[in-house]
């Protein structure tokens, strides 16, 4: 029996909210708190209408620490999960620590006027949280969280060695919209935008954006042009798995996303910078994610499926291995189930199953923790069993 407060009342939030207020035996209260009550009132409602279930609203800017530490301590939950933005992991840590419950996010810190990803903040966290007894699970989401874990389950069961790993990410679906993200557009476009880096052989190569790319025949979508990217993940993944020499990340784009994307780009629309208008100061890329549909509200429309997966390649018992381990997941039948698209779905069930591996204590360590550090076959076994079933099996040839 467990309470928690979550943060963030956006698309990824509506599906851990609803997922985990199915499990009452394990979340027995679900404080649900984000910038807009309104939006924390919409989740609230819903998951009244679906499993008669009351989640408690409240409102709080997550920028703030002493605002958060109080509406833990009035709450006194066993854990925050983390869904709002990742501007918003340093000052949501810095109030579980001061109020002495433990921490969950999906996405690593950023800071607003840099696009920089990197674990160096977070990490930094790690003595303070340890000498509080206290943990903090970074990156439960699906890149990063199902993919880490997918390579820590590959390295226990199917490897001796792991040489390489190539993290692949399709959306094979359509919205029907011209252009638009299927999570927090600034978030997303700022990710999209930077340079491409992958490890191999001890060092970080970069590639300039979206530059390097080739087709990937993915299980039950087919042949799609994937980029190569950074993600955060491989930052972890290339410390905690020994020997790895190479990790590349690869999310397949369409030809009018991109189309868009490179028109937005040139006009300045992707901006982070500050600009004046009307004398005003704005931020062109939150601007047009004013402008943008709202990732929540894609789902009603969205057809096809997602595919994500690891082809990891290396040695068991002296042989050569090559396994693709990945999920496939349907926007219409995620809709159906919690009134999301599948972006959003795969995202917030393994957040859902992080917070219950904590809450359960299957999970239990003092001190930040990425995905690939801790016991894979729970966690597996819950994927399976609410809602992201996983396959494995032999891959036919190496991503080039
Ligand atoms: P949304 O933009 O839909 O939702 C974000 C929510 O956070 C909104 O409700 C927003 O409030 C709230 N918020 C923003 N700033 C504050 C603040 N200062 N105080 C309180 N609340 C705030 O994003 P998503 O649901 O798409 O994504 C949520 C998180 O999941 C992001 O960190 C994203 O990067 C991550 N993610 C991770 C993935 C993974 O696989 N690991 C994949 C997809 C997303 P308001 O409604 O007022 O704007």
């Amino acid at each position: 029996m467990s309470k928690v407060i979550i943060i963030g009342a956006g698309g990824v939030s509506n599906v851990t909210v609803h997922k985990c207020a199915a499990m009452p035996e394990v979340f027995s209260e679900i404080i649900l708190a984000s910038r807009t009550k309104s939006k924390c009132d919409a989740i609230a409602q819903s998951v009244k209408a679906k499993y008669g279930r009351t989640i408690l609203t409240e409102q709080v800017d997550a920028d703030n620490v002493p605002l958060l530490v109080a509406l833990i301590k009035k709450h006194k939950p066993q854990m925050v999960i983390n869904l709002a933005l990742p501007y918003q992991d340093l000052t949501i840590m810095d109030a579980c620590l001061e109020a002495g419950v433990h921490y969950l996010d999906t996405a690593n810190y950023e800071p607003k006027d840099v696009a920089h990803f990197e674990y160096s903040w977070q990490w930094a966290y790690r003595q303070k949280f340890k000498d509080a007894n206290l943990m903090a699970l970074l990156g439960s989401g699906f890149d990063p969280g199902v993919t880490n874990v997918f390579c820590a389950y590959a390295q226990k069961h199917f490897f001796d060695e792991i040489h390489s790993i190539d993290i692949v990410d399709c959306n094979g679906g359509s919205h029907g919209k011209a252009f638009a993200t299927n999570f927090n557009p600034e978030i997303n476009i700022r990710e999209i935008t930077q340079p491409g880096r992958y490890f191999e052989n001890g060092e970080w190569k970069t590639t300039p954006p979206l530059s390097v790319h080739q087709g990937f025949d993915f299980p039950e979508v087919g042949v799609k042009e994937m980029y190569l990217m950074f993600h955060e993940e491989m930052e972890s993944l290339a410390l905690n798995i020994k020997g790895l020499k190479k990790i590349r990340f690869w999310m397949t784009f369409g030809q009018e996303y991109l189309t868009h994307l490179r028109v937005l780009e040139n006009v300045g629309m992707t901006r982070i910078d500050e600009v004046e208008y009307n004398g005003q100061k704005i931020v062109p890329l939150q601007f047009l994610k004013a402008v943008l549909p709202d990732p929540g509200s894609l789902g009603e429309n969205y057809e096809g499926k997602t595919c994500i997966g690891c082809v990891i390649e290396g040695l068991k018992d002296g042989k050569f291995v090559r396994k693709f381990i990945y999920n496939v997941c349907d926007h219409a039948e995620t809709f159906k189930e919690v009134g999301s698209q599948a972006i959003s779905y795969t995202t917030g069930v393994p957040a859902m199953i992080g917070a219950k591996m904590m809450l359960q204590s299957i999970w239990k360590e003092a001190g930040v923790y990425n995905m690939e550090e801790l016991n894979p076959d729970p966690f597996m076994d819950d994927l399976n069993k609410y809602g992201l079933p996983w396959n494995i099996v032999e891959w036919k040839s190496s991503v080039e």
